[in-house]
């Protein structure tokens, strides 16, 4: 049976685009589908070896231009990439992912010259990583006051506090710290991003214990003990941190959609398998219609997330996206995805606990695209605001 992400992504996307994407799923399939399971069961993070494969294919350089190094790509062929990758691991997509949305778009965006010479050829071949570094234990939602903050003494920046939840923290080397700078100033203005280099001294990292989901993926929490920067340091401008985090964010909300659809996709398929050849009472389940009702919203949820998403990630490319349209798509992929996911679950029975079913795992995962890059409940807020202009929002 053809699968159903394919048949809708031929429709929407160029054939050039779907070469790339098709190279994707046949890595992911030879190499990824047949070791998933043993990498699970023995909680293991994504195997080196994988990653240079992945880097040596240029997945970590999708989106970097070719001068440095880069494959040159738009962010709809990081969509097709997460895509292509998330229908069997979102760590495994993520990992490239974050790489590229939240490690190496920031530098692109906002970098000196200086900063991308020294820094994206290698994070384009994968040799190496950058870690987004916003959240904190104290700070989550409400990121855009640090309580990790960076001080100037003489000429130096001195940087203290604790970042967490970092993704690809065990491959980085430097990491983004968004630092409280100026608190005195007006909201927006009140921050600065700094590149720090993870082997710094007073640095200090460690995985996060425990995570039982994107079990494939990398997720640290990293310390500084009055770190020393320059301002070379400084990525994008001083006081305008909250600018370089809130631009990143809008394309990797788009990245979160994605892998949601992929969760969703592996779902309806392997729900539309699993009912045509289960049988009870002495037919197919797939012939219930409460099974229909869950296989059928499964599919109009993928194939309206999945129009909806080109468009914006076209608009990204176009330069045309607002952030309240990135948020809603990741919201509402997010939401809509991980519920059905518990009725594919609730349809298939049984079976669907066994971990090599794949269902648990798509389930926990796509929990982490409710809350990641801005939890659904907060950023509704955020998008609710241009509908209520009159009045401020809680
Ligand atoms: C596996 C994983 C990987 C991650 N990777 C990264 C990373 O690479 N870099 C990084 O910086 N962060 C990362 N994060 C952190 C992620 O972005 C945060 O979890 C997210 O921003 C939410 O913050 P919180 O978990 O502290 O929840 P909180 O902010 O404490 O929120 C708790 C609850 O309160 C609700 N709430 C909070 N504020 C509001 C509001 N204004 N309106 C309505 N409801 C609200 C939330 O919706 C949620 O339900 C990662 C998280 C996970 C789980």
């Amino acid at each position: 049976m053809e699968r159903r992400i394919d048949h809708y992504l031929e429709r929407l996307v160029s054939s050039d685009s779907m070469t790339f994407y098709k190279a994707v799923c046949e890595f992911a399939k030879e190499r990824i589908e047949p070791n998933y399971l043993h990498w699970e069961r023995n909680h293991e993070l994504i195997p080196e070896d994988v990653i240079d494969e992945m880097g040596q294919m240029g997945l970590f350089g999708v989106t970097v231009s070719e001068s440095y190094g880069g494959q040159g790509g738009n962010q709809l062929d990081l969509i097709l990439m997460g895509l292509a990758l998330g229908y069997h691991s979102q760590s495994l997509a993520i990992t490239p992912g974050a790489a590229m949305s939240l490690g190496a778009k920031p530098l692109q965006l906002f970098g000196t010259d200086a900063q991308k010479k020294a820094h994206l050829p290698d994070l384009a071949a994968g040799k190496r990583m950058f870690v987004f570094g916003l959240s904190e234990p104290g700070r989550g939602s409400d990121a855009t006051n640090p309580e990790v903050t960076a001080k100037k003494e003489g000429d130096k920046w001195v940087i203290k506090g604790e970042k967490c939840w970092s993704t690809n923290a065990k491959w980085s080397s430097h990491v983004v710290v968004h630092a409280m700078t100026s608190p005195e100033s007006k909201p927006g203005y009140r921050t600065t991003c700094f590149i720090v280099p993870m082997n710094d001294p007073n640095v200090s990292y460690q995985e996060m214990a425990g995570k039982d989901l994107w079990s494939q993926s990398s997720t640290g929490s990293i310390s500084f003990d009055e770190v020393t920067v320059t301002d070379d340091a400084i990525l994008g401008k001083e006081n305008e941190g909250f600018k370089v985090m809130a631009k990143t964010l809008n394309g990797g909300r788009l990245f979160i959609a994605g892998m949601s659809l992929a969760s969703l996709a592996f779902g309806l398929d392997k729900c539309r398998t699993y009912s045509q050849e289960r049988e009870q009472f002495g037919v197919p389940i797939g012939s219930f219609q409460r099974v229909q009702d869950v296989i059928i919203d499964m599919d109009i949820t993928l194939e309206q997330g999945l129009t909806w998403l080109i468009d914006l990630t076209n608009r990204y490319d176009d330069n045309t996206l607002d952030r309240e349209s990135a948020a809603k798509v990741k919201i509402e992929c997010s939401r809509k995805a991980s519920d059905h996911m518990t009725m594919a679950m609730e349809i298939c029975g049984g079976v669907s606990s066994l971990d090599e079913f794949g269902l648990t795992r798509h389930h926990r995962d796509l929990f982490v695209c409710r809350v990641g890059e801005g939890s659904n409940f907060a950023l509704k807020g955020f998008a609710a605001r241009p509908l209520m202009p009159d009045i401020t929002l809680q």
